[in-house]
């Protein structure tokens, strides 16, 4: 059954050769991912066991958030901690102690390892397990690593979603999970779609509150929303669970794939499928069409941040008309990756991993219309005349689904109409 025909493309770039780097990177850490995360997961609490350093990036990436009584906060390990003077286990239970006595809302504690926590091998793993002893079953403590040594940027999210994984209850249930953090507003929207083609037995991982029912099995199979949940993708294999492959869902042609595999694995008749999706595609085609007339035609360089790249790539070269010229991504997983490379219009190079000064020489040389980086870069770019889109905006704002869709274009087209007024501007 054929729900919605995409297009044929010249072959994809599934199978293009990727060049991949090993060297110098320009990225965040996994701990940004915390800044998103404790919003949607709203009666849970982050506690970074790191240096001031990462209190500083929490801060720094959080912005004004740090005066709204965040669910974020940083254990410093002092100088005693690292010289092994005192026992850092028994400062952390003391310290849990007295967050969990002044915050009785806190259902789900993190314990969020650091690269400081890392390098003096501090086991937040068996934290984590006496003191779901000491607090449960009110309060359930998990932890993962969102330490630079190990994550990049979104795979914080990613770490953390995995740790939830091996601890879901058991079910034999037939069910559809779906996986990755959508502001509520999003979720609902999506939710909406998959309850008017009739599917009915939807959960979200990250559930909003840790007394939502969660649980896995052999019967539930899972889409992801978002392209850096590699991990998380495993840990629910291991449970059994079995993933429904699809590209994913930005733009109106993203969306209707990702639908589309889902009304296959549940038997939606096309009647159904083209009721329920035909007035929200036309509206986010009109959308995207409008919000991307700045993009027609110009080219785009991609450097590697958030995983969300070749998703993107592939939204910005079949529904806005632009032309990708290098596509990178820190890390490329076929069962993931491969659906949105597979309609990815042959041409770009895909890379895999960063050496940020060859990549730098190679966006020089191209000249590309808009780079899409992160904030270390996209000052230095514009500064040298290139149109830069910072990566972690992506990550902040509302972009999946129909409803998004133009916004999605929007994002992208914004830096590039702001540089042709600045520029008429300037000839005047
Ligand atoms: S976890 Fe590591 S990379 Fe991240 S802020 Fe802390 S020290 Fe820096």
């Amino acid at each position: 059954m054929t729900y919605a025909p995409t297009p044929p493309t010249d072959g994809g770039c599934r199978t293009a050769p990727v060049l991949k780097e090993r060297g110098q990177r320009e990225v965040f850490c996994g701990l940004t991912g915390i800044i998103w995360l404790h919003r949607k997961m709203q009666d849970a609490f982050f506690l970074v066991v790191g240096s001031r350093t990462c209190a500083h990036l929490l801060q720094s990436a959080a912005g004004v958030m740090i005066f709204a009584e965040p669910r974020f906060a940083t254990a410093i390990l002092e100088e005693g901690d690292l010289a092994g003077l005192k026992d850092a286990q028994d400062e952390l239970d003391a310290q849990v102690d007295r967050l969990l006595a002044r915050r009785p809302d806190i259902k789900q504690l993190f314990l969020v390892g650091s690269c400081p926590s890392e390098v003096i091998k501090l086991d937040l793993a068996k934290a984590a397990e006496r003191l779901t002893l000491a607090h449960g079953p009110s309060v359930r403590v998990l932890n993962f690593s969102g330490s630079g040594i190990e994550t990049t940027f979104t795979e914080g999210e990613d770490a953390c979603l995995a740790s939830m994984v091996p601890v879901l209850p058991e079910t034999d249930a037939r069910q559809l999970v779906v996986v990755g953090a959508l502001p509520d507003v999003v979720e609902d929207q999506m939710l909406g779609l998959l309850s008017g083609l009739g599917i009915d037995t939807v959960r979200c991982l990250p559930t909003r509150t840790a007394a939502d029912e969660l649980s896995v099995g052999p019967n539930t199979v899972f889409a992801l929303t978002q392209p850096f949940l590699g991990e998380t993708h495993a840990a629910l294999e291991r449970r059994h669970a079995r993933h429904l492959p699809a590209p994913f869902p930005y733009g109106e042609e993203g969306t209707t794939a990702w639908l589309a595999a889902i009304a296959a694995e549940f038997g939606v008749d096309a009647e159904t499928f083209a009721a329920v999706t035909d007035a929200p595609r036309a509206r986010a085609r009109a959308a995207v069409s409008q919000a991307s007339e700045a993009l027609r035609g110009k080219s785009v360089f991609f450097m590697p941040d958030s995983q969300m790249e070749i998703p993107l790539a592939r939204f910005l070269a079949r529904e806005c008309g632009m032309q990708p010229i290098e596509v990178g991504q820190p890390y490329i997983h076929d069962a993931l990756h491969g659906p949105d490379l597979d309609l990815l219009p042959a041409g770009p190079q895909i890379s895999e991993g960063q050496d940020v000064d060859k990549q730098l020489d190679r966006a020089r040389a191209a000249r590309p219309d808009l780079t899409v980086c992160g904030l270390g870069l996209a000052n230095p770019l514009e500064a040298e005349g290139l149109t830069t889109k910072w990566a972690i905006e992506l990550v902040f704002t509302p972009v999946h689904f129909y409803e998004q869709a133009g916004d999605l274009a929007g994002l992208f087209s914004r830096p590039v109409r702001r540089r042709n007024i600045l520029g008429l501007e300037a000839a005047e």
